[in-house]
């Protein structure tokens, strides 16, 4: 009789323990927030090595911003640069999942599940910014916790670009356009190191006219960031 009231006793504190664990972790997923999204998204995440995920941003029903009196859609510019991002990696080696390789409309949600599922090293969200002014550009965002991956991602990818002319002025930015506590959901919802990245203003014609000059170029200046960073990663 000792011998099992004792044991029993041992248990109790073993199973509130549990209780307030399971408690917690119900209280942290109903909370929600980026926060614990992107907490939740690192854990248990084994990516390969040699594997990127590349994501032209909208298509299909979302254009996107507009250029050119609204003839020029961002959906198509993304298309295009990911596309021969693609190339320029696979020349490399690398395994390259696309969220799209067509004009076709993909939830953000879907994006991050492509990228996830694929198990990339690295995600690269390509965009084109859009102003009602004059400004122009390339800019890129990473998550507002800063993770030293994400950043050195972007910072090697603006690098790169900006070797090969492009205007990096404005630089590296954390969060979302619309308020520091928010993310752009390709950040918040990727397992793996992610950027979006905006090659330039789609409303300035100077951009413009730089993006489908040198279109070849900045696919190599972008995969040359990704692999540099893969490579930091890997500590080669
Ligand atoms: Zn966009």
């Amino acid at each position: 009789m000792r011998t099992n009231r004792k044991r029993f006793n041992f248990s109790i504190p073993l199973v509130m323990m549990f209780i307030l664990t399971l408690a917690s972790v119900v209280a942290l997923l109903s909370v929600g927030g980026d926060e614990t999204v992107y907490y939740f998204n690192q854990l248990s995440f084994i990516p390969d090595p040699k594997t990127v995920c590349i994501d032209p941003g909208h298509g299909g029903q979302s254009s996107g911003a507009t250029g050119e009196k609204g003839k020029r859609l961002e959906k198509d510019d993304t298309l295009r640069l990911s596309l021969l991002v693609r190339d320029e990696l696979e020349k490399r080696g690398y395994t390259v999942v696309m969220t799209r390789d067509s004009d076709t409309d993909i939830s953000l949600e879907d994006r991050c599940k492509i990228a996830n599922k694929s198990k990339a090293s690295l995600f690269v969200s390509i965009h084109r910014n859009s102003s009602t002014g004059k400004a122009s550009g390339c800019e890129a965002w990473i998550h507002s916790r800063n993770p030293s991956d994400d950043r050195l991602l972007a910072q090697n990818i603006l690098d790169s670009l900006s070797l090969v002319g492009a205007d990096t002025s404005r630089g590296l930015h954390t969060g979302y356009r619309e308020g520091a506590e928010k993310n752009y959901y390709v950040n918040r919802c990727s397992k793996m190191p992610s950027v979006l990245a905006e090659i330039g203003f789609i409303t300035s014609e100077k951009d413009n006219t730089y993006y489908d000059e040198n279109i070849d170029i900045l696919a190599v200046a972008i995969a040359d960031g990704i692999e540099t960073t893969l490579l930091e990663m890997n500590g080669e």
